[in-house]
C-alpha cells in the first residue's frame, strides 16, 4: 500500500517521510477529509460554509506552505495546478490574487513593501 494511502489517513509522524520521500502530501492533514469538502460548487452560503470548513482543515496542516506553493505553480503545459478549490488554506479567488500580488512584485519589486 502506498504511504499516500487515504485509508491511512493523516500521520502524526509524517516528518521524517516528508524527508525520506520529499512529497509533501505525506503530511496533508486532508488525506483522510472527503476530497469533495475541497472543492465547493457555486457561492452560496453553502459553498461558502464548505469552504470555511476546509480551510480550517488547512489550519492544521503541516504541509500547507508546500500546499500552496504546489498550487500556486504551473504544470508542464504552463496551465495553473490548482486552479479550482482550496489548496494551501486559500480559496481559487485568494490564490488567483496572490498569483497577481507574486506576479506585481516580480515586475516591480518596490510594490512588495
Ligand atoms: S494545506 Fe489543505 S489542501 Fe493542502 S495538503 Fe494541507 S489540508 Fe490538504
Amino acid at each position: 500500500m502506498s504511504i499516500l494511502s487515504r485509508r491511512d489517513g493523516p500521520r502524526a509522524d509524517s516528518a521524517p517521510l516528508i524527508e525520506e520521500c520529499g512529497d509533501w502530501r505525506v503530511g496533508a492533514a486532508c488525506l483522510a477529509k472527503d476530497p469533495e469538502l475541497f472543492f465547493p460548487l457555486g457561492t452560496g452560503s453553502e459553498a461558502v460554509a464548505q469552504t470555511v470548513a476546509a480551510k480550517s482543515v488547512c489550519q492544521g496542516c503541516r504541509a500547507r506552505q508546500a500546499c500552496l506553493e504546489w498550487a500556486l505553480g504551473r504544470d508542464g503545459r504552463g496551465r495553473v495546478r490548482g486552479e479550482f478549490g482550496v489548496w494551501g488554506g486559500l480559496s481559487e479567488t485568494e490564490r488567483r490574487a496572490e498569483r497577481r500580488r507574486r506576479s506585481r512584485r516580480a515586475v516591480r519589486p518596490e510594490a512588495a513593501a
